[in-house]
């Protein structure tokens, strides 16, 4: 099992916790995944990886053995951004309105999972030129990951599911730097759903070409990528009502 002291003194890690500790008062606790300890009954009893928990108190960080060094530096950078004034998701309410708010709150629940992939395109950009971590094993590690993924949804082929489609546009974008590691499956996927990879390409571009190096930029670049999901899902001509809860969907920013 890793040593997490020692792991916090390496350079890298105090720079990245100097980085968050800068921006943020509140206080961070870094401990293993075998210290974690279900608190709220929708917790999990274990954690699978590495994690970062906001709580009412603080940031707790939680490590696992696998790539300490990246997952500490990853899971750091994420409550940096929060502190940064990154922008927040959000349904506007005025534009949700003829929602129900079953609807609403589950839809802003997966929203928060997306929010967090298009935030790794600005934390892996972090990890390696500001902090100087190897990405080569890191993508090769979340490649396996990511290959099991698109695999499973390729065999279960959940058919004309829009909201899988749209989920699966934003996976795709987040395998797109490091799809040299996954490119048996990405080429499997563009054969199942030619109009979806294009789609993903067309999103993968809007992010080299936009940048997430400040709030502003992400927020611009967030957008742009909501547009094109729901391009994609008109495309697909799917439920109208559930693609306007995408309209409907903005990335306030924090500050
Ligand atoms: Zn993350």
């Amino acid at each position: 099992m890793i040593d997490v002291a020692e792991l916090l003194k390496r350079p890298s890690v105090e720079k990245a916790m100097a980085t968050l500790t800068n921006s943020s008062n509140r206080p961070v606790t870094v401990k293993h995944v075998s210290q974690w300890v279900k608190t709220q009954p929708a917790d999990p009893e274990f954690l699978p990886g590495a994690a970062y928990v906001r709580t009412e108190h603080g940031d707790d960080i939680y490590v696992a053995d696998v790539l300490p060094e990246h997952m500490l530096i990853h899971e750091l950078i994420h409550p940096t951004l929060f502190a940064e004034g990154y922008p927040d998701v959000r349904v506007s309410e005025g534009a949700a309105y003829r929602f129900t708010s079953e609807k609403r709150q589950w839809f802003i629940g997966y929203l928060d999972g997306i929010l967090n992939q298009l935030e790794h395109h600005e934390v892996h950009r972090r990890m390696a030129e500001d902090f100087g971590l190897d990405m080569v094993p890191y993508f090769r590690f979340k490649g396996e990951h990511s290959s099991a993924q698109l695999t499973q949804i390729i065999r279960t082929q959940p058919a004309n599911n829009w909201l899988s489609r749209q989920k699966e546009s934003i996976d795709i974008l987040e395998m797109m730097p490091y799809r040299v590691h996954v490119w048996k499956s990405l080429n499997e996927y563009e054969r199942y759903s030619p109009q979806t990879y294009s789609r993903c390409k067309r999103m993968f571009e809007i992010v080299q070409s936009m940048s997430f190096k400040a709030p502003h930029e992400a927020q611009a670049t967030y957008r742009a990528i909501r547009d094109e999901v729901i391009r994609l899902g008109e495309e697909f001509r799917m439920d109208e009502q559930l693609n306007d809860l995408w309209r409907a969907m903005d990335f306030p920013l924090e500050s």
